[in-house]
């Protein structure tokens, strides 16, 4: 009490009602700060309109998601309007495996985006909302005898990976009486002297047992309309390189009289978290140098996110995503459709040329900007070692990718307000207040990190208040989230603004199924 009382009598707290919304980022930022990139949205409901925050998370559990879906239609939008500055057709699909919720597919269809699947239940759920099967490409790497029949009989193009796929492809379409309409995965392109490794598609050099195979199959059974790819990574020049060999390909196929109408080079546009590149080089000189023992740690245990030492020299390759990079999302299309393409002109020409369209299917780069994670904070503990452990009522798979770690500073939502901060003290603990430290979540290991760096919080923080993550819709979500030691799956919120900012649970937490 006395502890509180003198902190809060000597620093004054912003309001967060009051002052401008950067003030709500004054909270809580990485010892070395990574400031997340905010949509006015996000600004809005964190400096206004907590409390709802604070009410979803009473009434839903946490932690929540939150979406918005403006910022969707406007990432479309950005990428529709770059290929017609090249005049080149863009059929974009939302690749629905990096968020589950319904409303970015009702969204994609005010505008035209059309959706790939993975599954059979995004399969449905999308044909359930009303989506035409022809807006829908079905990517999933496993494809059940159901999920392809379900894709057949609603005219759902579908992406086949290998002959076998290909045989059971036409036997059903034979069986349902329809012609599948299928695309091409494609891999193995050469690329400035090396060939692109995939484990899906066919290599290039498997493409002429494919086309006897093709040749084979009962030619009311399919329409081949398209060729795909999509690559790891987020190369540009590798896209050129793998769209150039795929024209090639392209010719050759309407050659010997196949229907191909479209090109499809995947997902993968890049996307940046993070304001301010120097923040972000920053980080990871002096994450090096922590390595090196030059300086104290910046993450847990000084984990090498990737990074390690070995004889006093550091090896390895940060095992992040580039949270900070350049180009984005339209500017680095731009550059594809700019590039020097396989006809004297460009890549735009090529494309233009023979009448193709184009296809793509971003994921995390549609959401850019499209949510929120909302947590609880349930205790404050020093550690032995004098870092304090922020105990988060949720559990990484809640906020996680591939990625060792979300590298975006969080939020910190106070429970209570400034007036009542200096007058009540019903949350926190005796002692000090936590200045600085590490969130924790809810699974019972060791390694249960909600992020690895240490945070700084300028204003202290306590149970009650909400820890916020930004900008997680792309796969931080729902990719890996898992119901281990049988904690309920986080609900969806949709923001709809009207007059109002409010709140409401999206359909796919409706649905019996979740
Ligand atoms: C995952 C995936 C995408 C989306 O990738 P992003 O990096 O989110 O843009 C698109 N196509 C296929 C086949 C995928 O597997």
């Amino acid at each position: 009490m006395t502890a509180l009382t003198a902190f809060t009598a000597s620093t004054s707290v912003p309001d967060p009602r009051r002052s401008s919304a950067d003030s709500v980022r004054r909270f809580c930022r990485g010892e070395l700060p990574l400031d997340a990139r905010l949509q006015p949205w996000m600004k809005a409901l964190l400096a206004n309109e907590s409390e709802q925050l604070h009410d979803a998370v009473q009434r839903f559990g946490s932690p929540v998601n939150v979406i918005a879906t403006g910022p969707f239609r406007q990432n479309a939008e950005c990428l529709q309007s770059i290929a017609r500055r090249h005049q080149v057709d863009l059929k974009v699909y939302f690749a629905r495996k990096a968020n589950k919720c319904l409303s970015f597919v009702d969204a994609g269809r005010a505008v035209d985006v059309g959706m790939d699947v993975a599954s059979e239940a995004e399969c449905r759920q999308t044909l359930d909302r009303g989506l035409p099967g022809r807006d829908i490409v079905c990517t999933a790497a496993i494809k059940t005898e159901s999920l392809i029949e379900l894709c057949v009989r609603h005219g759902v193009k579908l992406v086949i990976d290998n002959l076998q796929e290909l045989e059971l492809v036409t036997s059903i379409a034979v069986r349902v009486g329809r012609a599948a309409r299928l695309a091409i995965r494609l891999s193995g392109f050469e690329h400035q002297g090396k060939r692109l490794e995939s484990r899906f598609g066919f290599d290039l050099s498997q493409v002429n047992d494919l086309l006897d195979r093709l040749a084979d199959a009962p030619p009311a059974s399919y329409q081949l309309i398209g060729l795909h790819f999509h690559l790891d990574g987020y190369d540009r020049e590798q896209r050129v390189s793998a769209i150039c060999q795929s024209l090639t390909l392209v010719d050759r196929l309407r050659r010997i009289g196949h229907p191909v109408a479209a090109l499809d080079i995947g997902g993968g546009f890049p996307i940046c978290y993070l304001n301010n590149q120097q923040q972000w080089s920053s980080f990871w000189r002096e994450h090096d140098r922590a390595l090196l023992q030059q300086r104290s740690p910046v993450t847990w245990q000084n984990h090498g996110l990737g990074r390690m030492v070995i004889d006093g020299k550091l090896h390895g390759r940060r095992n992040c995503y580039p949270y900070w990079q350049s180009p984005t999302r339209d500017d680095w299309l731009d550059g594809i459709l700019s590039a020097a393409g396989p006809d004297g002109g460009s890549v735009a020409d090529s494309i233009r040329l023979r009448n193709l369209q184009l296809q793509c299917e971003p994921g995390r780069s549609l959401l850019d900007g499209c949510g929120i994670t909302v947590a609880r904070v349930e205790f404050c503990k020093q550690h032995v070692g004098g870092d304090w452990l922020i105990g988060v009522a949720m559990n990484r798979t809640q906020c996680r990718t591939s990625s060792d770690d979300f590298l975006v500073d969080p939020l910190l939502v106070k429970a209570n307000d400034a007036d009542s901060a200096n007058t009540t003290n019903q949350t926190s603990g005796q002692g000090p207040t936590a200045k600085s430290g590490f969130l924790v979540g809810a699974y019972c290991t060791e390694s249960e990190f909600l992020q690895l760096r240490r945070l700084k919080f300028p204003y202290g923080i306590e149970r009650g208040d909400l820890i916020v993550l930004p900008n997680t819709a792309g796969y931080f979500m729902h990719f890996l989230e898992s119901r281990s030691h049988q904690y309920p799956l986080a609900k969806n919120l949709v923001l709809e603004t009207g007059e109002t900012m409010h709140l409401r649970l999206d359909d796919i937490d409706q649905d019996s199924s979740s």
